[in-house]
This record gives C-alpha cells, sequence and structure tokens, in this order.
C-alpha cells in the first residue's frame, strides 16, 4: 500500500546560517509529528478492514463497529478509530455476544506506543521525573510526557511489566 501526502512546507532564504542549514529541530518534531498524525489512522484503517478468525476455531470474528482512541506516541498523541471485534461464541459463556475486544489491545481508550513506554522509562531511570518529562519534551514531539506525573505513571507501568517478566522467567 502506497499512501502520499503533505507533511510541511520549510523555507529558507538563500542567506543563510549555519542554524538554518537544514532541519531544525522544531521543523523535525512538527515534520515527525505530521507524518505520525497521517500513518497510524491510515495503518488503523487499513487493520480495520483486514478479516480476523478466531484463535481457538477459526470462525470469522464479526465486527463491532469502532470506537475512539488515544494512541500516545514518540511522535505525538493521535486520535484514532479502533476496529471492535466480537468474542467468538466458542470462548465461554452465553453473554459472550455482547462482549467485545480491541484491535492490538487498545483497552479503555488507550494504548502506548511501546517505543514511548520505553525511553520514558529509559530516562527516568537516570533522572527524576521532572528533568525526563523536560528532556522528551524537548527533543520529541511528544504531548502528555512533558508532566512528571504521566513519566513516573508510564515507568511504574514498565516496571511492573519487567519485574513479572522477570518472574515468569525465573519460573520456567
Ligand atoms: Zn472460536
Amino acid at each position: 500500500m502506497v499512501t502520499e501526502t503533505e507533511l510541511a512546507c520549510i523555507e529558507r532564504n538563500e542567506q543563510i546560517g549555519l542554524a538554518e542549514l537544514g532541519l531544525r529541530l522544531d521543523e523535525a518534531k512538527q515534520v515527525t509529528a505530521a507524518l505520525q498524525a497521517e500513518m497510524v489512522p491510515t495503518q488503523m484503517a487499513a487493520l480495520g478492514e483486514c478479516p480476523r478468525a478466531c484463535a481457538a476455531c477459526g470462525r470469522r470474528l464479526a465486527s463491532k463497529g469502532c470506537s475512539a482512541a488515544r494512541f500516545p506516541s514518540l511522535f505525538g498523541d493521535v486520535p484514532v478509530r479502533v476496529r471492535r471485534l466480537l468474542v467468538c461464541p466458542c470462548q465461554g459463556t452465553g453473554e459472550s455476544e455482547t462482549r467485545s475486544v480491541a484491535v492490538l489491545g487498545f483497552g479503555r481508550g488507550a494504548a502506548v506506543a511501546p517505543e514511548l513506554a520505553y525511553v520514558t522509562a529509559r530516562y527516568a531511570a537516570m533522572a527524576p521525573f521532572g528533568k525526563a518529562a523536560d528532556l522528551l519534551s524537548e527533543l520529541l514531539p511528544v504531548s502528555g510526557t512533558q508532566h512528571a506525573s504521566r513519566v513516573r505513571s508510564r515507568t511504574l507501568r514498565v516496571d511492573a511489566a519487567v519485574v513479572q517478566a522477570q518472574a515468569a522467567a525465573r519460573a520456567s
């Protein structure tokens, strides 16, 4: 699938100094955020069109429509429409007609990009949450990560995932 889209218009005079040579940080942030804002909804739409089969019985899963969600990523918070699929009748009890799951694990309206979780936890391990938040929002078009509390909660979630993975590795 090829999609073309116009992302940015970058203008310079002929008389440039070193600071105008190449992309500036604010322009790079603008370009990556614009690209992400186009790319994520396009991918989600393509994914939503894809037929899905039940992993257990192979029956095609019925769609339960779309819901609005948010995708916080390294290159911005992107609003998306997420396809929901009805849980297969082979999975459990009679109320299964009313149960549905969102594709890609978009539970409760949001799924965080693994790279954003990783980078946030990595810098939060080296600096206070507020400093990590400042660093990330200076270099990346992240929205939301500029708050120390957001850095803290994301880091604790990664922490919990690492502890679980280590416990699982030790148990096996
Ligand atoms: Zn099934």
